[in-house]
């Protein structure tokens, strides 16, 4: 059976007093949890998160990180560092990143294999926008995030990558996509690992589904055969919305 994964990722949100309190809350509340609970926060908070999370079963990730480990690169974090601090988990191609900073496929695979070489694992987000759903385009854009991004990849270090389908235009938006939206897409990304890497290879691979997702429509979303779980933005930030979420 695959794991079930319910990562919140917090953005660019919370004070770290008010991380450290969500951070407790979700804690305390998710500790039977049957599934895998992750918390993505801003890198300034990762570290008092990481000696919180020490012994308990909440899992720390990273929004991001610098695909060289080392250099003149102002104002960035390397997975080196992050993996010396404890974190667990990198975020990465998350469309916010893929839009406002310009992250190419082609970069992506660069970061994956920093995290990977410091014994990150990586949860690799794709997704499509309204207009390439629209033009049919989103299985082939879809394909081509996941082949550039991770293609390059010895199979020994697939389980070390955890995948996210988060539709561009049901993040932040309140409109997510149907059940059988994802887990067509879910279905497609299986198949498409499948193919790369073979069956067994991608029956164990986790897939998330990330956009608006909520206490309302968690349960129906993890519930279809391909979809592994959430990564969860706006709920997470919530406990009581985060922790029911873990719990459907
Ligand atoms: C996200 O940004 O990863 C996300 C899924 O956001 P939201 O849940 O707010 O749509």
């Amino acid at each position: 059976m695959r794991k079930q994964i319910v990562a919140g990722n917090w953005k660019m949100n919370k004070s770290l007093e008010e991380g450290l309190g969500l951070y407790k809350a979700i804690s305390s509340q998710t500790e039977a949890s049957s599934k895998e609970v992750i918390v993505a926060a801003p890198f300034t908070h990762l570290s008092s998160l990481v000696a919180l999370a020490k012994g308990g079963s909440v899992k720390i990730a990273a929004q991001n990180c610098h695909h060289e480990l080392s250099g003149a690169y102002t104002g960035e974090v390397s997975a080196a560092m992050l993996s010396d601090l404890g974190v667990t988990y990198v975020i990465l191609g998350h469309s916010e990143r893929r839009a406002y900073a310009n992250e190419s496929n082609a970069l992506l695979s660069k970061k994956v294999d920093a995290a990977l070489a410091q014994n990150l694992k990586v949860i690799y987000c794709c997704g499509e926008t309204l207009e390439e759903r629209q033009s049919k385009g989103h299985f082939d854009l879809i394909t081509q995030q996941i082949t550039e991004g991770l293609f390059h990849l010895d199979a020994s270090v697939l389980k070390n990558i955890v995948l996210a389908y988060e539709p561009v235009w049901a993040i932040g938006t309140g409109q997510t996509a149907s059940s059988a939206q994802a887990q067509e897409m879910h279905a497609h990304i299986r198949k498409v690992v499948a193919t790369k890497y073979g069956k067994a290879s991608a029956d164990t691979t986790c897939i998330l589904y990330g956009g608006s997702c909520n206490p309302t429509n968690a349960k129906e979303l993890f519930s279809q055969n391909d979809v592994d779980g959430g990564l969860i933005g706006g709920a997470s930030l919530n406990a009581a919305n985060f922790t029911s979420i873990c719990k459907a």
